[in-house]
């Protein structure tokens, strides 16, 4: 199935809907090992991609649209996320030069997106940030590809590991960002960057799975 940028303004709203919805819960939590920020900061980017939407919409092809959502990102969204969220889609646009945008090939290109987010903020997984909700979704759409799963069980899947890699950063200690400078103190609490990485990749999932005929 091909999914069209058309869909941009519906895949905008929902992550800014599920932002918004779990603003406070959020905030509380970059409160508790952060500086309470990330919620703000990201709304400032989605804000941005609002305005933007029709024309994303517009743009006709992927890699367009990744290259200029991590422009936007890059430029509105400030803090730590910002940077690394822009990288995301830049490095995404970039892959997607070399590969297909088919099942495996999207998936290559999200590996390769989260590999420049690693790079970008010298981080891996187990310490406490956004990879540990990025890395295990990059490899379960690798699976999913491999195993040739159709596009409703991707979807459920990526949602699923999404939200066990927001539950497994609670008990890790933060060795990347601020939450860091609290040390041993930091375990305990959900990382709020992977708490809104697993919102947004659970938003993208529930309109795709709403637009893609039952197989
Ligand atoms: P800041 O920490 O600069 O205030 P935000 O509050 O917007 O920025 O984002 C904080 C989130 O960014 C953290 O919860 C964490 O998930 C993520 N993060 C911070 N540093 C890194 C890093 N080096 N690598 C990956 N993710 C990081
Ligand atoms: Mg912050």
């Amino acid at each position: 199935m091909q999914i069209t940028s058309a869909i941009l303004p519906r895949l905008i709203q929902a992550i800014d809907d599920a932002i918004e919805i779990n603003a406070e819960a959020v905030t509380a939590l970059d409160q508790a090992i952060g500086d309470g920020d990330h919620v703000v900061n990201l709304q400032r980017g989605l804000h941005a991609l609002k305005a933007q939407a029709d024309e994303l919409g517009r743009l006709e092809n992927w890699p367009a649209v990744w290259q200029k959502i991590g422009m936007s990102l890059m430029s509105t969204v400030g803090g730590a996320s910002g940077s690394l969220y822009g990288t995301l889609f830049i490095a995404m646009s970039k892959a997607a030069r070399e590969h297909a945008l088919d099942q495996s090939g999207f998936a290559e290109i999200f590996s390769l997106g989260v590999e420049s987010v690693k790079q970008r903020g010298k981080a891996d997984a187990g310490e406490k940030t956004m990879l540990d909700v990025f890395i295990p979704v990059a490899a379960s759409l690798k699976q999913s590809a491999a195993e040739s799963l159709p596009l409703s069980e991707v979807l459920d899947n990526i949602c699923g590991v999404a939200a066990s890699g927001v539950e497994a950063t609670r008990d890790m200690l933060a060795t990347k960002g601020r939450a860091s400078f609290l040390g041993e103190r930091s375990k305990g609490h959900i990382d709020a960057g992977a708490k809104t990485a697993q919102l947004m990749i659970c938003a993208l999932a529930a309109v795709l799975a709403d637009s893609t005929p039952p197989t």
